[in-house]
């Protein structure tokens, strides 16, 4: 398990792993909200360097990951935060929003 700060907000979300029953277990990542225009879902982004070979160089990439979002850490557009790895909550979700790193 992954110990994490206990948000000041309260929730009554069941998939919230605070407030819920959720499991969190896994990876956990730091990314950037891109959109947060879904009702408990939020898309983050993640910026990476990886090296290309051919070219001998860094490329940057990026990869878009959706997230559940509780109640209880409202996200919006540029904020930085951690999402941890839970069970599969829909067909694309399987992180949560689990702190708010830096405010937008
Ligand atoms: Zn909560």
């Amino acid at each position: 398990m992954i110990s994490l700060k206990k948000p000041e907000l309260e929730c009554s979300d069941k998939d919230c792993p605070f407030h819920g029953e959720l499991a969190v277990r896994g990876r956990t990542l730091e990314a950037t909200v891109v959109s947060a225009r879904m009702q408990k879902s939020c898309i983050v982004q993640l910026s990476y360097l990886r090296y290309d070979k051919k070219y001998e160089r860094y490329a940057r990439m990026r990869s878009r990951i959706p997230a559940h979002s509780t109640p209880c850490i409202p996200v919006k557009v540029g904020d930085v935060v951690r999402i941890a790895e839970c069970r599969p909550l829909s067909k694309t979700k399987s992180f949560v929003v689990v702190e708010m790193i830096k405010e937008a």
